[in-house]
């Protein structure tokens, strides 16, 4: 057992109503907890053993990619988000998005635009390449911008097993009620 799940650093209720205490409870505790079990059988006794989990995830593909992106995209979501979040990034990240995107509202639409009309699972994304250029991109099912030399800054995700309890249908409802909890100091320290 190399990777167990780090403990959240808030209540399963305390990110409600924009993520309900039954989704914090079922995605994070039985859907992330299966990937990191997943991935810990699949690299016991094999080359990858030894490895960082971001090395995993640039050097395997097939099941044990899929595992070991799913470990840490999910582990990556859920540490984006605080009770106390919402509001606006205000240092160098915010600087970064109004000058590319216009403004922080147009970065928000073009965001959440891009996660909705992923087509089935996946994860979009805000990364940034070595200049601090950004780029919103969108993956399928364990995508992660950095198997492409990206650094991931904030992704939200898509598949339905992350809103469908909460939202049903509405993904670019529950995308949009996102915002609110994101926890943007934390989000601007990876810039
Ligand atoms: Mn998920």
């Amino acid at each position: 057992m190399k990777y167990t799940q780090p403990t959240l650093p808030y209540a399963p209720d305390a990110l409600a109503p924009a993520i309900s205490e039954e989704t914090v409870n079922f995605h994070y505790g039985k859907h992330e907890k299966t990937y990191i079990d997943n991935l810990n059988k699949l690299i016991e006794g094999t080359e990858f053993e030894d490895e960082e989990l971001e090395d995993i995830i640039r050097n395997s593909s097939g099941v044990l990619f899929n595992n070991a992106s799913q470990a840490w995209n999910h582990i990556f979501y859920f540490f984006s988000f605080s009770p106390d979040g919402g509001g606006e990034p205000d240092g160098e990240l915010g600087h970064a998005i109004k000058e590319q995107f216009g403004s922080f509202d147009k970065f928000k639409e073009a965001f959440v635009d891009a996660g909705a009309k992923i087509f089935g699972s996946g994860w979009v994304w805000l990364s940034k390449d070595e200049k601090g250029q950004l780029f919103i991109t969108q993956e399928s099912n364990a995508g992660n911008p950095m198997t492409k030399g990206l650094t991931p800054i904030l992704t939200f995700d898509v598949w339905e097993h992350a809103y469908y309890l909460d939202y049903q249908n509405r993904r670019a409802d529950a995308l949009n009620q996102l915002w609110s909890i994101v926890d943007w100091a934390v989000v601007e320290s990876r810039y």
